[in-house]
């Protein structure tokens, strides 16, 4: 089906007035289905059904009598985006998907086969509005905020898939590090956040769970009282307030200053290491003055740097450090007591970099 007529076929619905129930939560879906006469433990196996079991319409939920599955087949619909798009890559480790909800916004979402488990990278937003320099989720601004159902379809949709073809392997770990700025989506993120935490979606530990944010203060504050020990990632990739903002345009709204600050308190509160991302650009942030401002910075914090080598966005001409000189980055960054790592590169051949293939589509 093509994307104009998954609308069409999402306005008839809407005009028949069908609820699109996934993404509820247990206590959201038994209210719902109350006037069904559908008991409190039945409702429960629904939304396993859904979030579990890869069920994608009522009647693949055979513990539910027929004439129960047809009459809320009438009413309401299971809701999942379309995999639009499939990428694997080489050595198999990395898959990409480009998912198509009903009214034809797509977003990326990706699967890494890491050696501690599979880990899933999310996306929040369909495109970005912030503006980094590096970054190509942000080239055709941002479409609109996902909804919690939204975001859980990409896990659910990758666990579903590792279930099928991979012999009943699951989802470990995820990463909110796909499009969009998570913390500009605050209230459906931190709803999707519990929902992936229920024992009747996919039971994630918060601890499995890393946020990455451009630096939202006031939302990082926030985050920090919200009791999910989730770890927080923040891209700094500049290691002062001027060069930050000429990558960062948000920088000028929320300052360095500020958003260390926010990390350190959001540390200090949950007790969790804050990472730090470096994109390593070539001539732009991987000189010597860089590593020393960068590990200044840094003293004495309860947090690790990730270095992450820019792949490179044809688009923006940012170009890769040679090797010999993210080596000599990580080795400053290490002698003056920082801990660093270096992002080992996955999936460069299927364009793995956030937004590269939802680019290609939007163009297409
Ligand atoms: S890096 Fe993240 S916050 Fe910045 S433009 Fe890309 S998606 Fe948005």
């Amino acid at each position: 089906m093509g994307s104009l007529s998954r609308a069409c076929g999402a306005a008839a619905r809407k005009e028949r007035n069908v609820k699109d129930i996934f993404g509820m939560t247990l206590a959201e879906l038994q209210e719902v289905l109350a006037p069904y006469r559908v008991q409190k433990f039945r409702a429960k196996q629904i939304a396993e059904w859904m979030y579990q079991r890869g069920a994608k319409d009522f009647a693949a939920m055979t513990n539910l009598s027929k004439s129960l599955r047809e009459e809320l087949a009438k009413q309401l619909n299971i809701g999942r985006p379309r995999i639009k798009d499939r990428l694997d890559s080489k050595d198999e480790r990395t898959t990409k998907f480009l998912l198509e909800y009903a009214d034809g916004t797509a977003v990326e979402t990706v699967l890494m086969r890491q050696p501690y488990g599979n880990s899933i990278c999310v996306s929040t937003q369909a495109g970005c509005n912030m503006g980094c320099a590096f970054c190509a989720s942000t080239l055709h601004g941002m479409a609109r905020d996902l909804t919690k159902g939204e975001i859980l379809a990409q896990a659910v949709t990758i666990n579903d898939m590792l279930h099928e073809e991979e012999n009943g392997a699951k989802v470990d770990t995820m990463v909110i590090m796909g499009s969009g700025e998570p913390l500009m989506n605050y209230e459906n993120v931190i709803a999707f956040l519990r929902l992936i935490h229920e024992d009747y979606t996919l039971g994630m530990g918060y601890r499995n769970i890393t946020l990455s944010t451009s630096g939202i203060v006031p939302h990082m504050y926030k985050l920090a009282e919200e009791g999910m020990p989730i770890s927080l990632s923040v891209s700094l990739h500049a290691p002062n307030q001027e060069l930050r903002s000429q990558i960062m345009p948000i920088n000028r709204k929320y300052p360095l200053a500020d958003v260390i600050a926010a990390a350190k308190h959001y540390a200090d509160t949950t007790k969790r290491r804050v990472t730090y991302e470096y994109i390593l650009i070539d001539q732009l942030n991987d000189g010597e003055q860089q590593a020393r401002e960068l590990s200044a910075l840094l003293k004495g914090q309860l947090a690790s740097v990730n270095l992450i080598p820019i792949n490179p966005v044809v688009e923006r001409n940012l170009l890769r450090p040679s090797k010999a000189r993210i080596d000599w980055f990580e080795k400053y960054l290490a002698d003056h007591h920082v801990n660093v790592t270096v992002r080992r590169e996955m999936g460069t051949d299927i364009q793995a970099a956030c937004g590269q293939l939802r680019n290609k589509h939007l163009q297409d």
